[in-house]
């Protein structure tokens, strides 16, 4: 049984910087995508790069990229063999959308039923190992699982109207869970979810929402509150501070 990891990296970040195709300030040149700005001198998607490579149980790492973005990466990998620790990355053209990257991504790996398949946010560069590895044996025990985090806020469900929104209900934070990535499956669950959504139109947000339209029981095991996604440049400032812990 082999552990594949996939990381939809192809995003263009706009609610980092408003026009990625404007100049940086600082560096003159084009700002680069959420996934390639510097985290501690390093880009995010290295960072998680290295996450995946150190975890024992994973074997491939394909990336899915923004077709131009192709190049220059593989000639940044190179320099980071060493912290690749002889894993085998792959790298595949992205989509219009994640779940569209995700698909590329699956389109291209082989894979038998009973391997694993993870999925992980590129934007989330502080994940753990350990996490990792807990949603691997979580995803080989019940055939899907993903990482997530209790509510610690009440949650509310509202209205959106024209004046903002209006709280219709309150959802017993009990009941809630915040999902994560990783997200991890038997390679025969992700593919059925992902053909039956295609074949319905379906567009889900992560994967183990189809993965439950497609009537398959979700495991959760524990993530973390540093685990941010990165979206806006607040998260940045959170994800440097983390670093340095
Ligand atoms: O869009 P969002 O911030 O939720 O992105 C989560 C992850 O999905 C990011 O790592 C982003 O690069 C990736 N993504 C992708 N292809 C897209 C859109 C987002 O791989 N078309």
């Amino acid at each position: 049984m082999k552990v594949v990891a996939i990381l939809p990296a192809a995003g263009l970040g706009t609610r980092m910087a408003p026009m990625p195709s404007a100049m940086d300030a600082k560096t003159k040149k084009p700002h680069p995508s959420k996934q390639f700005t510097d985290l501690g001198g390093t880009p995010i998607l290295i960072h998680t790069l290295r996450k995946f490579a150190a975890a024992e149980a994973v074997s491939e790492i394909w990336i899915a990229l923004r077709e131009n973005e192709i190049e220059g990466f593989r000639e940044r990998l190179r320099k980071e063999a060493k912290g690749l620790i002889g894993k085998k990355v792959e790298l595949v053209a992205g989509g219009e959308h994640r779940q569209q990257s995700v698909q590329n991504a699956l389109n291209a790996i082989t894979a038998a039923p009973g391997d694993i398949v993870l999925v992980h946010d590129a934007v989330r560069p502080l994940v753990t190992v350990e996490i990792i590895q807990e949603v691997v044996a979580a995803a080989k025990k019940y055939g899907a699982a993903i990482a997530g985090l209790p509510a610690v806020d009440t949650v509310k469900q509202v209205e959106r109207t024209a004046e903002g929104a209006i709280v219709r209900a309150t959802i017993p934070r009990a009941g809630v869970v915040l999902a994560q990535t990783p997200q991890g499956f038997h390679y025969s669950v992700i593919k059925k979810a992902f053909d039956e959504a295609a074949a319905d139109g379906f567009m889900g947000t992560d994967e183990a929402s189809l993965a439950e339209r497609s009537g398959h029981e979700v495991a959760v095991v524990m993530g973390s509150p540093r685990n941010i996604k990165i979206t806006t440049p607040s998260d940045m400032d959170l994800a440097e501070f983390y670093l340095r812990k």
